[in-house]
Order: structure tokens, then sequence, then C-alpha cells
């Protein structure tokens, strides 16, 4: 009984940084049920359990693809950062996706920060030695004075042969430098290209024995360490500091004419650190969690195709800074697609996330619930309707929703029985389940669902003598809370408790609010879902 009496849990404090997005665009259903489902649930359930999460992201303000969306939209690329970085802070919120500092690298107060940490991190790599300089050759465009890199770079990988847009192949993950590109050719009829020669700062990884034995300690599946040796064998133990870009951060060294910016990619270094530095202060600590004797738990969460950045710049310039840990845990997940696709924003391919939470039909705990049953540990899986509309009649509306109804009606006057033993020992044994299925080196949410299931279908709990309805709503509220919150809190309320679900108070008997209705779930018909939809999954569009 050492969690539900709190007595013997000495609290933990734990930093989860969920990949920055890039603002150019809205969030949909691609990124919310992965990097940013996984931290929340493992945020959530770490404070149902007693301990101090932080849950620190922020915005990829410096990416290449928000200069080209500036362009498109006739724009600067501050306006549009600033812009999809706040609807991206509000798509968070609306799927209950808490966040604790969201950093913008380019705005004040973070901007200061960031510039001293890209600044400090810079100054210490070049003293170890771990930064090169080298000359490459870069398509210019006269006619718009811009240098061809990034997103406004299209051709084929020289690897593979897929069309590319940027430094690296999204096929087969092969990075490379813009004179690579086979059939290299501008995004914009901008004008004729000459190829001019620059400086560019690279780092000379770590040994890749040191990098590897790194990752085997992290608990990194063998296929991401498979796809970081590949990596390495191509490109020689470096990776990109800079860029010729004069959206960014400006480095050191540059010669006359030719902007010479912070590589984005190598950019999220400098930004975990600073994440460890404001968990630090937010915390309480004192300390960047990113220091070796910190004592703070720190881990990432992301998608397949953040694996060369993570693995390799995160954790091998940690390697390589000489007065830090990288992170304790990279938790990686496999794409979510839709109806068998790739979500693509562009394509307009995608469940927005502001759509489907602001459906007057669909909850946001039901959207969470059908993400969290999703495998994405183990491999790819697809958004589709009928298996959603399925989760949210047949599973919720009808079958969780009616036991809800049921139990409620059963609850009794006044204050409850203590619990009986085993319920007691079983709600622990689940709670433990969640545990190993969230705060561990590979993360399954489906696993964290099943435990909830199994919770929600005993009825030997739910009938106990001992004011069993009771005691079974109220562990539903501490198992429930990370995938469904909204649920949770308000079942938790309504027997009584304060504020989220704790474990340390769920023994506490407290009276029913037996006169507020059961909590529940409304129905969802294809046509509810249907307006969520886009227009790629409409009869008669391409398929
Ligand atoms: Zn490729």
């Amino acid at each position: 009984m050492s969690l539900l009496t709190g007595d013997t849990h000495t609290p933990r404090h734990y930093l989860l940084v969920p990949p920055e997005a890039t603002p150019n665009g809205p969030l949909h259903l691609g990124h919310i049920g992965g990097p940013f489902l996984w931290s929340d649930m493992i945020a959530r359930h770490l404070r149902v359990r007693g301990d101090l999460p932080l849950v620190i992201t922020g915005s990829d303000v410096y990416e290449s693809y928000v200069a080209l969306k500036a362009h498109a939209e006739n724009s600067t690329p501050g306006e549009v950062a600033a812009r999809y970085g706040q609807r991206i802070q509000d798509d968070l919120t609306a799927m209950r996706i808490g966040v604790d500092a969201f950093i913008v690298p380019d705005q004040q107060p973070w901007r200061e920060q960031f510039e001293q940490e890209v600044a400090a991190s810079m100054e210490r790599l070049t003293a170890r030695g771990a930064v090169l300089t080298r000359t490459e050759r870069v398509p210019h465009c006269a006619v718009s004075d811009r240098w061809v890199v990034g997103g406004w770079l299209q051709g084929r990988c020289p690897e593979c042969g897929a069309g590319i847009a940027s430094y690296f192949c999204e096929e087969c993950s092969a990075h490379f430098l813009p004179e690579s590109v086979v059939e290299p050719r501008p995004l914009l009829d901008e004008g004729p290209l000459t190829w001019r020669e620059i400086s560019s700062l690279f780092l000379r990884l770590p040994d890749r024995g040191l990098l590897d034995t790194t990752l085997v300690d992290l608990g990194v599946a063998d296929r991401y360490r498979a796809t970081v040796a590949r990596f390495l064998e191509r490109d020689g133990l470096t990776v990109r500091l800079s860029a010729p870009q004069t959206w960014g951060v400006p480095l050191p060294g540059s010669e006359p004419g030719v902007p010479r910016a912070l590589f984005p990619y190598a950019g999220i270094f400098m930004f975990a650190r600073v994440a460890g530095a404001v968990h630090g202060r937010l915390s309480g600590t004192g300390v960047n969690a990113f220091d070796p004797d910190s004592g703070v738990t720190t881990l990432t969460t992301l998608g397949v195709d953040n694996v060369i950045p993570t693995l390799v710049s995160i954790v091998g310039t940690s390697l390589l800074h000489g007065d830090m840990k990288p992170y304790d845990r990279c938790l990686i997940n496999n794409f979510y697609r839709l109806a068998g696709r790739k979500f693509s924003t562009s394509a307009r391919h995608a469940v927005w996330a502001a759509d489907i939470a602001a459906s007057p039909a669909i909850g946001v705990d039901t959207v969470r619930y059908h993400l969290a049953g999703a495998d994405l540990e183990s491999g790819a899986a697809s958004f589709e309707t009928a298996a959603f509309l399925r989760t949210a009649n047949a599973t919720l509306a009808d079958g969780l929703g009616k036991r809800i109804d049921a139990a409620w009606s059963r609850l009794p006057e006044g204050l409850p029985q203590a619990p009986a033993p085993a319920v007691a020992d079983l709600l622990e044994s689940l709670l433990a389940e969640q545990s190993a299925a969230l705060d561990a080196a590979r993360v399954s949410t489906r696993r964290a669902v099943a435990a909830l299931d199994r919770w929600c279908a005993d009825d030997a709990v739910a009938h106990a003598a001992e004011d069993g309805a009771y005691w079974w709503l109220k562990g539903l509220s501490l198992l429930a809370f990370p995938v469904m919150p909204d649920l949770a809190e308000l079942v938790w309320q309504r027997l009584g408790g304060a504020g989220e679900p704790r474990t340390a108070a769920f023994l506490a008997r407290t009276p029913a609010h037996r006169d507020r209705p059961a909590p529940g779930f409304g129905r969802v018909s294809a046509a509810d879902l249907d307006a969520c939809l886009p227009d790629t999954l409409r009869p008669g569009a391409d398929a």
C-alpha cells in the first residue's frame, strides 16, 4: 500500500521535453498522438503518483520553413513564427496537453537566454576542439540575393533518389550537403543559381563507440541505433552547425556578404539546455536539469523523423560538452497516419487538433483515449474513422459511460466505508502497471490504457460490499487521469476530492456529491466526425 498511503514515496523531479514544433502551421492529430500525448500522459501519471514533472517545450522559430511560409504569405518570419507559435500553444491547450513553459527563442525573455546559451555552448565546444570550419559550395541567386538552401532547395536524395527539400531525406533519413543534391533546383522561379564557395561550421562528433554505448545505456531500440550508425558511416562523424541563412542566430566568423546562422538542427541542443535551466528555476532545484548531479530525470519524446537530430545532435553534443549528462530517456514514436497515409500539412491531409477539440459532439477525452490506444512504440498506426466511431460509441458512450452511470446510482449517502483490501491491492497493482508503461525507457500508451480498461471492466470492485461503487469510481479517476483528464478530474471532484486526482488522497473518505449528474460520454455520429475530416477523405478524393 505504499503509493496509496504515500508514506514511503519521496517526490522526484522530472523534466519532459516534447520537440519544438515548427511554427508554420497548426497542429494535427499526427503531432498530438505522438510526442505531445506521450509527454502529457507521462507527466499526469507522475503527478498522480506524487512526483514533480515539468513539461517544457517551445517553438522551432528559425526553421527555414518559417521563412518559406513568410514568403508565401507576404509576411516576415518573425510575424509568422509569432502567429503560428500562439496557434500551437492554443492547440495544445485545447487537447489538454499541459505545458509548464513554452520557449520562443526569438522573443524576450527567451531570446536573451537562448543567445547566451548558443554563445556559451559554441565557446565551450570550440575550446574542446569539437568545431570544424569547412568550405562547401552553396547555390546563391543573385537576382533575389537568396542563399538557396534548406527548404528553398529542391532536388533528389543522393542516397536513395527520393525527392527532397532541405538538408535531409525523409525517405531514408540521409543528411547531405547542398552540393550533393542530385538535380538541384530552387523552389521558387527567382532567377539563375550560381554556386559559391563559403566556409561553414561543423561539429566533430565523439567516437562512434562512445555514442553507441550511450544509446545502449539510454535503452534506445536496436533499429534506431542502426539508423544512427548508418548516418555516422555516411557523414564521417560530423554534423552541421551553421548555415548561410539570414533568419537565425548569427554565429561569429562569417565572411563578408555571407550570412552565418546557427543551423536549426544544431540549435535543438542549445534549446534543451535552456529548457534545463528553466526547469531549475521553475522547480526550485536551482540547477540545470542536465547538470551531471542535478538529480532530475530528463526525457524527450520524439517522432522517428527526429531520430538523427535528437540521438546525434543532442546526445552526441552532450558527450562533447563534457559537463552535462545527456537525456536520461529518448522516447521514440513511429508515425501516426490518417487513413493509411502520412498526415500532411501542405496537402491538407490532416485532422486539425483545433477542429476536433471544438466539435460539440466529440469530447477531447474520447480523442485522447482513442489515440492512446495505438501502440506507436512498436510500429506505425493509423487514424481510421470507423475505428474511432467504435471507440466513441461502443467502448466509451455505451460501455464505460453506462458503467459509470450504474456506479453513480449506488453511491453511498454520507461518508463511505474504508475500501476492501482487495480493491486497494488491485488498484495498487494497476498503478504499478501504468508506471511500467509510462515511467520507463520504452513507453507504451496502449499498455497504460489496458491497465485502465482492466479496472473499468472489474465487476468485483464495483460491486464490493464496502461501498465498492465509490471506490471503483475513485480508482477510475486515478487510472484515467493520464488518458482522459476531464473525466478523471470531474469524477474525483464529484466524489469530494480537491484539485487533481492523487494516490496520496485516495484513501481519504470524502462524501460524494450524489445530487450532481454522473460524468459520461455523448454518442458521436458519422456526421459529427465528418465535420472534422479533410476533403482528402471525402468520396471522390484522390486516394
Ligand atoms: Zn534518401
